[in-house]
């Protein structure tokens, strides 16, 4: 029986292991289904983690992770889970890809999320170099630059108000010509100088060299091509949540959830059931940031800790 399950070995789920361990937990494992670090492994710069200076990449951020957790008697299981549910005495079982399981009297989950890609050619050729879905990982190397935004949702606008405050001038390109975006939000972006709106514009190609991006190719609705000139593109066409270990075998959620797939927490990383916790990219109004995910992790874990102890 582990004191406490981890699910997922990205920023969260590995300070969640550090700080149940260090904090007295004797039984923790941390199911990861690949090598611990999370996606910010796929970054080739970082430069807003407090206290790291220098160029370093998400994969140099996250190799002492797990080194340290171990030293305080984490113990890392690489499997993949495929459900996490809660039988009636409040204990949880622990169900993975190979048919085994295990049981937890606490668990934290920490799977994350994934952005969509928007499918056009080049996308993913210069995916982190010049192709990004984070404005607030990568707004600030195009500083006074011109970007490209794709996408009509609440997410693309809102990065696209993020992105006019720091680049000389953001494109918006999208397909339709209205918005999927609440109506504040478009009348933010409509009254901002530095926006333009490229509309009933798919994106076609995203061309460049070596060095990166320099443009994008948009077909337009009379079938011409506009060729809009940029170093960055960012794509915000929407977000998978992995919140598929929740799903129980009637296909309900095991805890609450928003409409978007996001698990509802409190301040403490708290959901709905008790002993559950949830933590970084895969829960609601996350800001989707390494520092925001080891934040919450370690909020879980002092929780899964107190949880544990009144367990006993
Ligand atoms: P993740 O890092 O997504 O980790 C989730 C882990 O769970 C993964 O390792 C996955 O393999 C595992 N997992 C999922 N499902 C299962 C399962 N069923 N069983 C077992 N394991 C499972 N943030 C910044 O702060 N600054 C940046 O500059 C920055 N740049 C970025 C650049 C790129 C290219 C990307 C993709 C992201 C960037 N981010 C950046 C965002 C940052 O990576 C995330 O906010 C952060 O990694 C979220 O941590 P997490 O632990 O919540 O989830
Ligand atoms: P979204 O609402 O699904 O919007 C995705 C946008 O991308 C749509 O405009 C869509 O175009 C476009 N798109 C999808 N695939 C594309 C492709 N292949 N090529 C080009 N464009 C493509 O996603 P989101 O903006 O990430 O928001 C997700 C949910 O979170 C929404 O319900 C949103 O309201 C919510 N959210 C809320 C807030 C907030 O309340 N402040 C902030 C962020 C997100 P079409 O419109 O033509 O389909």
């Amino acid at each position: 029986m582990l004191d406490c399950a981890i699910i997922g070995g990205g920023p969260a789920g590995l300070t969640a292991g550090l700080y149940t361990t260090r904090g007295g937990l004797d039984n923790v494992t941390m199911f990861e289904k690949g090598m611990p670090g999370g996606q910010i492994t796929m970054s080739s710069e970082i430069e807003n983690y407090p206290g790291v200076t220098g160029h370093i990449t998400g994969m140099d951020l996250m190799i002492p992770w797990p080194e340290q957790c171990q030293r305080f008697g984490l113990k890392h299981e690489m499997s993949e889970v495929t459900r996490v549910s809660r039988r009636e005495d409040g204990i949880f079982r622990i169900q993975k890809s190979d048919g085994t399981e295990d049981e937890a009297k606490s668990v934290i989950v920490c799977t994350g999320s994934t952005p969509k890609r928007a499918g056009f050619v080049g996308e993913d050729t210069f995916f982190g170099r010049g192709v990004s879905t984070c404005a607030t990982c990568d707004g600030f190397f195009y500083k006074n630059k011109e970007v490209a935004v794709i996408g009509g949702g609440d997410t693309a606008l809102e990065e696209a108000l993020y992105l006019a405050k720091i680049c000389s001038k953001v494109y918006l390109i999208h397909r339709r010509d209205t918005f999927r975006s609440a109506p504040n939000t478009i009348a933010r972006v409509k009254d901002t100088a530095n926006i333009e709106l490229v509309l009933n514009a798919i994106p076609e190609e995203v061309f460049g060299d070596a060095m990166g991006v320099n443009g994008i190719h948009v077909k337009l609705q009379d079938g011409s091509m506009r060729q809009i000139d940029v170093p960055g593109v960012f794509v915000f066409v929407g977000n998978n949540v992995n919140n598929q270990v929740l799903i129980q075998e009637d296909g309900t959620f095991l805890c609450d959830m928003t409409q978007w797939g996001e698990v509802k927490v409190d301040l403490s990383m708290k959901t709905s059931v008790p002993g559950l916790y949830a933590a970084g990219d895969m829960r609601a109004e996350a800001p989707k940031q390494v520092v925001c995910a080891a934040g919450d992790g370690a909020v879980a874990a002092l929780q899964a800790i107190a949880y544990v102890d009144g367990h006993h």
